[in-house]
């Protein structure tokens, strides 16, 4: 099972399309490292995540419980705190770290609202390089303002030696939006075509079913259903700062326990988490994010394998690569069906702005006001 744990909702970006950073928990009322000692062993990977995990002062700490726990164990950052990285790197140079970059540096400090972020996240990158990191990468959010710069983020990441994780605009009560549709979803959809058939050339096996997760992409943002049905709350879970356990981070009414209150077996064997997986089997929403995504692509029956329909769209479509023939994605993507947006809110960039954020109260339920839906159509 994966299982992604929210540290935190403080961060220090301002992103356009996320607004965490406006909704920061208390540090004394996040998961704590005792809480997180009652997750077993055996997870197949655990992602400590945020709002922005090295915020948090014990975040070595957490690395040193969690690391034994799971297979493959990832931090995503937004890469602006190297001294909190890099000696963790040092000591575990096996551990997975993504740094969010969202394009060029203009770009990327416009979308994510950083003074001088992608000066920051390169410095921190090559400092994580020359600590011995053997699984860094750089993450994007594929949106209007940054599709035109995803080859070239693809091609420095490569050239970096380091991976290129990707996901497009989503809604979903973590990130307090409902709002996040690119505005023109067909011209962001061509543009994916681009890194896909730049991935194609690549020999690594990881590279290759990372363009298969961008055809997933290219169906999330035309707004068609899902390549793969969803497995959450079986395959995946999420744990909050406020260590409320959901199947998804997408739909506030996934909630399957706390697991300060209740032990993990507990948790994941209770009637309540039943009824929310019969939920997830009949939810309509379109997500495709890494998490969702990855873990559907998995062979049931052996973690580390894909399900024959990715491995045989990867075989054919590297040797049509191979041999210059492009990638037909009119036989994989219907493009004349685009999902039609009523309403199209145009993303703020926060960038030199001054908003106070407002500190989330403690108590629960943190997302009432959520519970009308999210909706990824
Ligand atoms: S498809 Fe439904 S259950 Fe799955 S991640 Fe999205 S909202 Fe959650």
């Amino acid at each position: 099972m994966d299982l992604s744990v929210i540290l935190t909702y403080r961060c220090d970006s301002r992103c356009s399309m996320c607004h965490i950073w406006q909704n920061p928990t208390q540090p004394k009322a996040e998961v704590s490292l005792d809480t997180l000692a009652k997750l077993p062993g055996g997870f197949d990977y655990l992602n400590i995540t945020g709002g922005e995990p090295t915020l948090r002062r014990d975040l070595m700490e957490v690395v040193d419980l969690l690391h034994p726990k799971t297979a493959v164990l990832e931090i995503s950052t937004n890469g602006l705190h190297q001294n909190r990285l890099v000696p963790i790197v040092e000591k575990y140079p096996d551990i997975k770290v993504r740094i969010s970059v969202e394009g060029s540096e203009a770009t990327n400090n416009k979308i994510r609202g950083e003074e001088n972020g992608y000066a920051k996240k390169i410095e921190c990158m090559e400092a994580l390089v020359a600590a011995g990191g053997c699984d860094l990468g750089f993450a994007t959010t594929f949106q209007d303002e940054n599709v035109d710069e995803i080859v070239d983020l693809y091609l420095m990441s490569r050239d970096m030696g380091v991976e290129f994780a990707t996901s497009a605009l989503h809604n979903g009560f973590q990130f307090h939006k409902n709002d996040n549709y690119q505005y023109d979803r067909l011209s962001v959809a061509r543009h994916v075509e681009d890194l896909i058939t730049e991935m194609m050339k690549a020999w690594d096996v990881k590279t290759l079913f990372r363009a298969y997760l961008n055809l997933g992409l290219i169906a999330k943002i035309l707004g068609h259903d899902r390549l793969i049905a969803c497995t959450a709350g079986t395959q995946f879970a999420f744990v909050d700062p406020w260590s409320d356990v959901y199947a998804c981070n997408v739909r506030p009414d996934l909630l399957m326990g706390n697991l300060t209150e209740q032990s993990w077996d507990e948790i994941l064997q209770g009637d309540v988490a039943d009824q929310q997986r019969t939920k997830v089997r009949a939810c309509e929403q379109n997500c495709w994010m890494v998490a969702s995504a990855k873990t559907a692509m998995r062979n049931e029956h052996f973690a580390k394998l894909p399900k024959p329909g990715p491995a045989l769209w990867v075989v054919i479509n590297k040797v049509r690569s191979l041999f210059g023939q492009p990638i037909p994605f009119e036989k994989y993507v219907d493009y004349s069906i685009v999902h039609k947006d009523v309403d199209v809110v145009h993303r703020e960039s926060h960038l030199g702005t001054r908003q106070r954020a407002k500190v989330q109260p403690t108590e629960s339920r943190h997302y009432d006001q959520f519970q009308d839906g999210f909706f990824n159509r």
